[in-house]
């Protein structure tokens, strides 16, 4: 057999987003459940005759979700909180989207993203008593369906223990413990697929590349000889990804399964140790081609690895990292970008491609491909050198960069002196995070500027109505630090993407973020400045209607990096710092144009955290750094704020006290301020507002609920320490929610001020 190739997992969601529109529709009852059913059933169609035309020998099925593939191993297993009334058959659509969405009387289960990337999962929830029985047929009839299509298939299952240690049990004891009783499920559905005629099955086991504790690992052992044993017949190709195996390797080497997939985009390193400790039947899956991101390989330095390991050990099968969910699908759908850009770049489709031509230069001879390899090495080479990329005077201020850019000029307490007399705060002063609601207009207005419907001034004049309107309203409620509203913005990234040098957008490069909400993430290619002011002209129209200090907001370089595709061709440290130089320029011009206070948010610095704990020391340091040189070259009398969306700091205390901020707010309300227990063990010397309004729900919390979070607040911190603020933006709430929770808080504020 040689080389073959094989696909971990398609984009589910459609070239044109016909899953969204699908389910979209059926949730609100515009289409009949067959129609959704219907969709699905042709997107998994085109899927798999795409991947197999496309030169894949080996095709996954179940790789498909309607929402997420975590919980459709909950609906596999029945695993479904007692909540939701399921009447223990199968699982059917309503249950299942009752868990994913809510539904009348219940909510919907908690989310969290999946490993580190932006896709995000529903978090399994066992209770005590937790029974394992197949309640979903959903893998088999997958299977079966591509079978009469003319495909014998590889489905994809979650495997058992990374299955149980993304849940959480309800009595908070360890998930790892249902092992045994999760097993025969397990056992049984591989014993389906055989008697289904599948030969493979592969079996995702990301949690080896995580730090495990002993009894973690001893789990996979108990796991393996159980599953293997159950179900003789069947081949379980093991896939690990986003990351080298480590000090795991040996656990996953030492498993009687029959294959093992290894990420070498994310960890090449591990090449020679996987080669040199595998059992020579063992089948070993490459996972060459990056499926975390959106570059063409550079196809000849891989055939330089790849052909030693095809010639010590015959059969090999070359594969994208991981499933290729993360990256959008097609990229001859973007006839907008950049040429020489688009030709650096490689989508699902065009991944598999490349996976195509290694085989085929593998099992052939390098001549059999030359035309495709002589391609790659001319876009490798272009890129390179291209001056579209490469921009001397970023690189020439990176080199000359000093301590003095990354430390402000003073301490906090002094800078604190100046504050206070520049601004006139009052006590327990009151502000929101900068977003105000995005409403069917404000979206309408902008979509048809896009299309051209609506001219610039038209639309220049339609926004400063609407940024005026909100700083009347704010000074009206009496709020303090005040805000112009960001009606002008699509996305907290997009927006400063656009308008900074090294970035591109696509049309259609929709990557799942979870259920039906997809995101397009900008495309850092090149060095990045700044050509022009982004932000100052906003800023100075809204602080012109108003004699209050109106924060200055800017996104920070480290939430811009996390939330696009980045370049790889430089480590993501050095566009890091490049992000932060553009940032601080926009900060500098803010304050030249008289901004007093400036707040950089920050909400995507902790989803940056490494998947491995010995590597989050060298992230957060330089992660800290790129924050820091954005902020440090304002005067003292500048007040700094940022603004993460979370609240669990206690790994990250530290690292937020090296930023330096003058004021940080942050989301509290939900966890009603326990989690400020790390600020204040730390003695954290800056200013702080925690969250007092949970913008995630519609409710409006009253007057005394707020006063009630705050003076949690004070216990913990000082009261000339405390800020009041929402949780997060409130883009997306309504006016008719914002302004009677705006008015409850800015009176809590009073009260604790009286
Ligand atoms: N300034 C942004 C807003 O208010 C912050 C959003 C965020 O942190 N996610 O919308
Ligand atoms: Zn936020």
């Amino acid at each position: 057999m040689g080389v073959s190739v094989a696909t971990l997992g398609f984009p589910r969601i459609g070239p044109r987003r016909e899953l969204k529109t699908a389910l979209e529709s059926y949730w609100s009852g515009k289409a009949p459940r067959q129609t959704l059913l219907d969709t699905a059933a042709a997107l998994r169609a085109e899927n798999w005759k795409r991947q197999q035309e496309g030169g894949a020998d080996i095709v996954p099925s179940n790789d498909f979700s309607l929402y997420d593939h975590v919980l459709d191993n909950s609906a596999l297993f029945g695993v479904v909180p007692e909540a939701y009334g399921w009447d223990g058959g199968t699982v059917g659509l309503d249950t299942y989207f009752a868990m994913a969405r809510g539904a009348a009387g219940v909510t919907a289960g908690e989310m969290t993203k999946w490993f580190d990337t932006n896709y995000h999962y529903l978090v399994p929830e066992f209770s005590a008593g937790q029974a394992f029985r197949l309640a979903s047929t959903k893998i088999v009839d997958e299977f079966l369906e591509a079978k009469a299509q003319g495909l014998v298939t590889r489905p994809v299952l979650l495997g058992p223990v990374t299955y149980l240690l993304l849940g959480k049990a309800r009595d908070g004891a360890d998930p790892l413990t249902l092992l045994p009783k999760l097993l025969p499920a397990y056992a049984e559905v591989l014993g389906r697929l055989a008697d289904a005629g599948a030969e493979w099955v592969q079996i995702d086991e990301p949690a080896l590349v995580l730090d495990l504790t002993a009894e973690a690992r001893a789990a996979f052992g108990a796991a393996y000889t159980h599953l293997t044993r159950a179900a003789p017949s069947l081949k379980l190709m093991l896939a690990t990804y986003f990351g080298a195996l480590g000090d795991n390797l040996a656990t996953a080497l030492a498993l009687p399964v029959q294959g093992l997939h290894v990420d070498l985009a994310r960890a090449p390193e591990q090449l020679a140790a996987v080669v040199a400790g595998a059992r020579p039947d063992l089948l070993l899956s490459l996972g060459v081609i990056d499926g975390r991101n959106i570059w063409r390989a550079d196809l000849s330095a891989l055939l330089d690895r790849l052909e030693p390991v095809v010639k010590a050990r015959g059969n090999v099968v070359i594969a994208p990292s991981c499933s290729l969910i993360h990256v959008p699908i097609d990229l001859a759908r973007e006839t907008d970008l950049d040429p020489d850009v688009a030709s650096w770049l490689a989508f699902a489709v065009q991944k598999i491609e490349e996976l195509r031509i290694l085989a085929l230069a593998l099992n052939e001879g390098r001549d059999a491909a030359t035309e495709a390899l002589a391609a790659s090495d001319r876009a490798r080479d272009a890129r390179r050198i291209s001056p579209k990329i490469h921009d001397p005077a970023v690189r020439d201020r990176l080199a000359t960069q000093g301590e003095h850019d990354s430390r402000r000029a003073s301490p906090f307490g002094t800078r604190r002196e100046a504050q206070r007399a520049a601004l006139g705060l009052p006590a327990w002063p009151t502000t929101t995070i900068g977003s105000f609601p995005q409403t069917p207009e404000v979206r309408r207005a902008r979509a048809d500027h896009a299309k051209g419907a609506l001219s610039d001034e038209s639309y220049t004049a339609f926004l400063r109505e609407e940024t005026a309107r909100a700083v009347r309203w704010q000074e009206e409620v009496g709020l303090d630090a005040l805000v112009h509203g960001e009606f002008e913005r699509n996305d907290m990234v997009q927006y400063f993407g656009e308008q900074l040098a090294g970035f591109v957008f696509t049309k259609h490069g929709w990557v799942q973020s979870y259920g039906s909400r997809y995101v397009r993430p900008p495309i850092i290619f090149g060095d990045v400045s700044r050509p022009a002011a982004m932000t100052v002209e906003w800023w100075r129209y809204a602080q012109s209607l108003t004699e209050r200090p109106l924060k200055g907001m800017l996104t920070g370089p480290v939430t811009i990096l996390n939330w696009s595709f980045v370049r790889d061709d430089q480590p993501r440290s050095v566009t890091c710092r490049q992000i932060a130089f553009a940032i601080r320029d926009e900060v500098l011009d803010l304050e030249k144009a008289g901004a007093r206070m400036i707040q950089i948010d920050e909400a995507a610095l902790r989803e940056g955290l490494p998947l491995r704990r010995a590597e989050w020391r060298n992230y957060l340091d330089w992660a800290v750094e790129s924050f820091r040189i954005a902020a440090s070259g304002v005067a003292d009398a500048t007040q700094i704020h940022t603004h993460m969306c979370y609240s669990e700091f206690n790994d990250i205390i530290a690292a937020i006290g090296a930023m330096d901020a003058d004021v940080i707010s942050i989301e509290t309300a939900r966890s009603r301020m326990e989690l400020l227990d790390a600020f204040a063990e730390y003695a954290y010397p800056a200013e702080i507002g925690p969250g007092v309004y949970d913008i995630h729900s519609p409710r409006v919390p009253d007057v005394e609920e707020m006063v009630a979070l705050l003076r949690a607040a004070r216990k913990r911190l000082d009261d000339d320490q405390i800020w009041v603020n929402p949780d997060c933006g409130l883009k997306t709430r309504k006016w008719e929610e914002v302004r009677p929770a705006i008015v409850n808080m800015v009176s809590a504020a009073r009260m604790l001020r009286g």
